[in-house]
């Protein structure tokens, strides 16, 4: 059998990405037993985020007060008394060395983020590798947006490939196809070398409208309403990545006839006949809360009979709707371990 990670030993260079969580055993992601690698730093401020963990970039804190024992312990810990009551951080003086959250005793305060090499991950996830395999699986890159963390995702997916693992994206769709390079500089990854070593891309699609999404997402969808169109175009010509696109269902915001048809009319033209809905979980309002950010409106869940009256209206326009992990995949084949 093959040491799975020697390939790294050929690599120039280890890189290392934002992380905020590695979770196995994941069944809604793609097809077969999966681990989601979640990366840190996200261009999208989407109203509904069930994740604000993941916008910033960097590793941060976040203080679950309700579990606050109020020991102290951070305060006296902290090395530039940049925490006078706890949980209560002065951001000009942080230096962000967690100090405070490795010592709190009660879980209080939490780190969310760690810069990971490649090769920390792959440990992480070498163990998983059988049930990947058993299960026709494999590793999910979500988030925050993989593609923002170029070098370490490349690097990352090319040894999973090379170690015979099926690999997914989760993307919201902004990214630049061609890097810019100035005069003189070194040549820098590209999302299309990243493309070429997905097989699954799970497109999130949002709102069709240019000015909506602006409002709710708070950037355009020029860009990843063009990206859809390319990724569909060299999926008809090479037949690879696959691309499946999904769609928060969030009433009066995403569910609305307008946004379907929208979003309907483009599947039916880029021969995308499928959509998962995703149906809205107010799961991100704590996690705002634990990082000090101003609460996000609120928000009603999807009720069964609105989830089937946004199916109809897709279905209307050949568009097949899907829950998430009920999805019919097309099964990559059962590889042996390598
Ligand atoms: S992260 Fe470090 S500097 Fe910042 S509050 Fe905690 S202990 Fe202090
Ligand atoms: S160390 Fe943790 S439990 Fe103790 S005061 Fe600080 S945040 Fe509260």
């Amino acid at each position: 059998m093959k040491e799975p990670f020697m390939v790294l030993d050929n690599m120039k260079e280890l890189v290392a990405g934002h992380i905020f969580s590695i979770q196995h055993f994941c069944l809604h992601d793609g097809p077969g037993i999966r681990s989601m690698v979640f990366f840190k730093g996200c261009p999208l401020r989407c109203t509904w985020c069930q994740n604000p963990e993941s916008w910033a970039p960097a590793p941060e804190l976040g203080f679950k007060s309700r579990l606050c024992v109020n020991c102290r312990t951070c305060v006296s810990v902290c090395p530039a008394n940049a925490m006078k009551t706890p949980g209560q951080i002065r951001s000009d003086l942080c230096q962000k060395c967690f100090a405070c959250a490795e010592a709190c005793p009660s879980g209080a305060l939490i780190r969310f983020g760690e810069f990971l090499s490649t090769q920390a991950v792959l440990e992480e996830l070498q163990p998983e590798y059988p049930f990947y395999h058993k299960s026709g699986g494999g590793v999910t890159f979500s988030g925050g947006e993989p593609t923002l963390s170029l070098e370490f995702s490349v690097q990352l997916a090319s040894t999973l490939k090379q170690d015979k693992i099926h690999v997914a994206m989760e993307t919201c769709g902004l990214f630049h196809m061609e890097e810019k390079q100035g005069p003189g500089s070194e040549p820098r990854k590209d999302v299309r070398e990243l493309l070429s070593l997905i097989d699954l891309v799970l497109f999130d699609i949002k709102l069709f409208q240019e000015s909506a999404h602006q409002q709710f997402c708070g950037t355009t969808n020029r860009i990843i309403k063009n990206n859809l169109a390319i990724l569909a175009r060299n999926f008809r010509q090479k037949g690879s990545p696959l691309i499946w696109p999904r769609m928060p269902l969030i009433p009066g915001i995403t569910d609305t006839p307008e946004n379907l048809e929208g979003w309907g009319g483009m599947l039916a033209e880029l021969e995308l006949n499928k959509v998962t809905l995703v149906p809205f979980h107010n799961l991100g309002e704590a996690k705002r809360e634990w990082l000090q950010f101003k609460p996000g409106p609120k928000l009603e869940t999807p009720t069964p009979e609105s989830m089937e009256k946004a199916r109809l209206v897709l279905a209307r326009m050949g568009i097949t709707c899907y829950d998430p992990g009920e999805e019919d995949w097309p099964q990559p084949s059962k590889s042996s371990p390598a």
